[in-house]
């Protein structure tokens, strides 16, 4: 929270000329047609016009981003990623609303959208490797907003809610002393984990589990599936010097959910992937990973590019 004083955070205007070069490190980039360090400064502050002859458009730094049409002083959004990047459990959007006298509904939108940049997603390369080690494991959150519905009872013409304890299933990926991948699932399943667990970490790495009955077919997908018995109070198991535990997915879910509790109390679960994306990028860029404050807040607004979030249909 000391980034305050710097520059470019001063001034909308000081602000723009940093993202310019954060995000044009080789003059201004056409988001019409790409091409790059071929445009001229047009009359409005800001703004650029395409030396292409096929594309002559307009555009400036904030075009097709999270912040493009945003009436929010640009000073105010980097605030806003730098406050979001580095508070290790969160920023609530009143936090936001305060802190940068903005009225609340503005707070809200800028959280959500910076929350987007946040999101790494894609074709991210699978976890682990050979010698590696990936923990996964499932926590529940919150209450569900619509009942679940049984098949089966469906079928008989019979209504039924799951139990609460089947809502809303996160599961985890961890890396052990690296990076973190969540999912919000329907439902914790057999099927929905595999899928979820081959689809993400190499095969030749060793995935340590609980004795849950998710990861019955695990042994033959990886090098090696090793676990612990939570139900017998064993949280960690040695094995030729390795320690077989999922202590770093745990420790994921209790800042999750620490956070969670303390600043965001009302979390829609349709918006319920878009505070995992925030929580995994703050995990994925941690000081133990090398990152800063400033690197972080960097990285999320280079995260800012094609992630418009307009809330208008696409046509
Ligand atoms: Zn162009």
């Amino acid at each position: 929270m000391n980034a305050f004083t710097e520059p470019h955070l001063q001034s909308p205007e000081a602000a723009r000329e940093w993202l310019e070069a954060v995000r044009w490190p080789e003059g201004p980039v056409c988001s019409h047609c790409g091409t790059i360090g071929h445009a001229y400064k047009t009359k409005r502050t800001g703004w650029y016009r395409c030396a292409e002859k096929e594309c002559r458009k307009d555009f400036s730094v904030t075009t097709g981003t999270a912040m493009e049409r945003s009436h929010i002083a640009l000073n105010k959004w980097l605030i806003g990623f730098y406050l979001m990047t580095s508070s290790k459990k969160g920023v609530s959007a009143h936090q936001l609303h305060r802190a940068l006298k903005m009225d609340y509904k503005s707070a809200w939108f800028m959280a959500h959208r910076i929350r987007e940049c946040m999101r790494q997603g894609g074709f991210a390369p699978p976890m682990g490797g050979a010698g590696k080690i990936v923990e996964a494991d499932e926590t529940y959150y919150g209450k569900p907003e619509t009942p679940r519905v049984s098949p089966r009872r469906e079928r008989e013409g019979r209504p039924y809610k799951m139990r609460a304890k089947n809502t809303r299933p996160i599961v985890a990926l961890v890396e052990r002393g690296g990076s973190v991948r969540t999912f919000h699932v329907p439902v914790a399943d057999q099927k929905t984990v595999e899928k979820i667990v081959t689809e993400n970490i190499a095969r030749e790495s060793r995935l340590h589990t609980d004795e849950s009955k998710l990861y019955f077919n695990a042994s033959s997908m990886f090098a090696a599936h090793e676990t612990v018995t939570h139900s017998h109070d064993e949280y960690v198991r040695y094995e030729d010097g390795r320690a077989i535990h999922t202590n770093s997915a745990e420790g994921y879910f209790s800042i999750f959910k620490r956070g969670m509790r303390g600043i965001y109390q009302h979390c829609a679960e349709k918006h319920l992937h878009r505070y995992l994306a925030e929580y995994d990028f703050r995990y994925n860029h941690r000081v133990r990973l090398g990152f800063n404050d400033g690197e972080r807040a960097v990285l999320a607004v280079k995260g800012a590019t094609g992630k418009r979030l307009t809330y208008r249909q696409p046509h």
